[in-house]
């Protein structure tokens, strides 16, 4: 029996309805996801019928062509998946509002995935609010519940560790299938999810797509290949951009084709020495769930002095007139087009690939402080290009990353221009680190199935 936490009861019904609905919004995988399995277990305690619904809504911020393939991709799978379980799909298009309501009018339950980022929050009690069923919530996609972790925004890794340390023996392991024992009602499809183009073309921004496929069978063919090839390595060699160690889920965690969870628990029963398991729970749960307690206790994201560390704040402001010896446009910045190859490379890397690594990722942000006229020119660039061309962007993990160049997270170092005490970065130390040639060589090759 797992520790208490994971499910919140936000409200109670305040009628008999009809159906049980699970509006899988943030994990759409049909294994180890508790969200389902909590679902199925209500079904089958009340005894009615369950659905699963999902809403394509075109208007989703910050998507475009790229990112809604990958998770149409991702649904082809959750449909298969359901379909073999007995529980009806309801695949709806439309704004999320105006469907959610249509649904909880005559449900009894509605079970839906917690968000973490202030626009889904934002949804999520607009829809509860307009609801009689009740409304439980639940965090499928993290080791150790949110707010279970720590009930206020942490300064660092340093403080959430210990936090997460003691409470994850709680919450390990991965979730049961509950067997779903009630009426199978019918599918409802406005769409199919292979049929991305008829979908999306002309209707929503164009990115060209990238060749990695999204969904649960491709995280796991992911992982497989990384527990055989890489973990051996993780430890020693993740930092180093001049070689291929990471495991390259982000993407599918962003979407929640897999869990946290089931990636800990394959990487134990590899044997691989302890130090790869301890730097992939350090990834994995730590730093990703130190980004999640940031961006559900952070009130603003809409600038860095809304919530850097005081001490960020001011040393910036006292260095925001210094002089920037380059200052690059948007569009520049965009096209890869300034002096320094390995930004430019980095660039490339997350144009074609959909995501850069993570050494190059801070290289990339760092510089874009360094060549923008102001903070907030910086901040909403980089906002932007991640956004728009990662595949695992708009995630709590995009704001934490960001949030880190401009000294979220860390601590002062040696004054200097443009950054004052906020740690900085340059192409000299990434030669005294690195053989670049063999990243510079890696992003060049990039080939037809995305890999580097
Ligand atoms: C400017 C900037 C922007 C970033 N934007 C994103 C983003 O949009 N989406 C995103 O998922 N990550 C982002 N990161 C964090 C990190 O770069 C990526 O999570 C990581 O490179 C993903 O590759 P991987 O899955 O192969 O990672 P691995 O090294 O294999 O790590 C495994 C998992 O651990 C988590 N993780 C790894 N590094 C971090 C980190 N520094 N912080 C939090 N979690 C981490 C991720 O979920 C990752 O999938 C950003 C970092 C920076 C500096």
């Amino acid at each position: 029996m797992e520790a208490a936490g994971r499910v919140r009861v936000i409200k109670e019904p305040s009628k008999k309805g009809k159906k049980v609905v699970y509006w899988m919004q943030g994990a759409f995988r049909v294994h180890s996801n508790p969200s389902l399995e909590y679902a199925i277990r209500i079904a089958n305690r009340i005894g009615l019928p369950l659905l699963v619904l999902v809403v394509l809504d075109l208007g989703y911020p910050e998507a475009n062509y790229r990112s809604f393939k990958f998770f149409l991709e991702g649904l082809a799978d959750v449909k298969e998946g359901l379909s073999s379980r007995g529980i009806a799909l309801h695949l709806r298009k439309g704004e999320f509002e105006k469907i959610l309501l249509e649904y909880v009018v005559d449900a009894h339950m509605l079970i839906s995935d917690a968000a973490y980022l202030p626009v889904m929050r934002g949804l999520r009690d607009l829809v509860y609010r307009g609801a009689e069923s009740g409304i439980i919530e639940v965090e499928p996609n993290v080791l150790v519940p949110v707010k279970v972790a720590s009930d206020r925004m942490e300064y660092g890794a340093y403080t959430l560790r210990p936090k997460i340390r003691r409470l994850a023996p709680l919450y390990a392991g991965v979730f049961e299938a509950i067997k779903y024992k009630g009426e199978r009602l019918d599918d409802v499809l406005d769409f199919e999810p292979s049929d991305h183009d008829k979908l999306l073309k002309g209707q929503v921004e164009y990115v060209h797509p990238c060749s990695a496929v999204g969904g649960s069978k491709q995280a796991f063919r992911i992982l497989g290949e990384f527990l055989r090839n890489r973990y051996r390595e993780f430890a020693e060699l993740r930092g180093d951009p001049g070689v291929q160690a990471e495991t390259e889920l982000s993407p599918y965690l962003h979407f929640g084709h897999i869990s946290p969870l089931q990636i800990l628990e394959e990487a134990k029963r590899t044997g691989a020495p302890n130090g790869n398991y301890e730097a992939l729970f350090e990834q994995l749960v730590v730093r990703r769930e130190l980004a999640h307690n940031f961006t559900l206790y952070a009130s603003r994201l809409d600038s860095p002095s809304k919530f850097i560390p005081g001490w960020a704040a001011e040393t910036l402001k006292a260095h925001e007139r210094d002089q920037r010896d380059y200052v690059y446009t948007l569009e520049e910045l965009e096209a890869a087009k300034t002096h320094d190859r390995y930004w430019n490379a980095a660039q490339s890397e997350l144009i074609e690939r959909g995501k850069i690594h993570n050494y190059m990722r801070m290289y990339w942000g760092k510089k874009i402080m360094e060549w923008s006229e102001t903070i907030e020119d910086a901040y909403e660039a980089m906002v932007y290009l991640n956004n728009k061309y990662a595949l695992d962007g708009r995630d709590p993990n995009s704001y934490a990353g960001i949030g880190w160049c401009f000294g979220l997270h860390d601590r002062p170092f040696k004054e200097r221009g443009i950054f004052g005490k906020v740690r900085y970065m340059s192409s000299e130390g990434l030669n005294r680190k690195f053989n670049m040639v063999y990243y510079l060589e890696r992003v060049n090759n990039i080939g037809s199935d995305g890999r580097l």
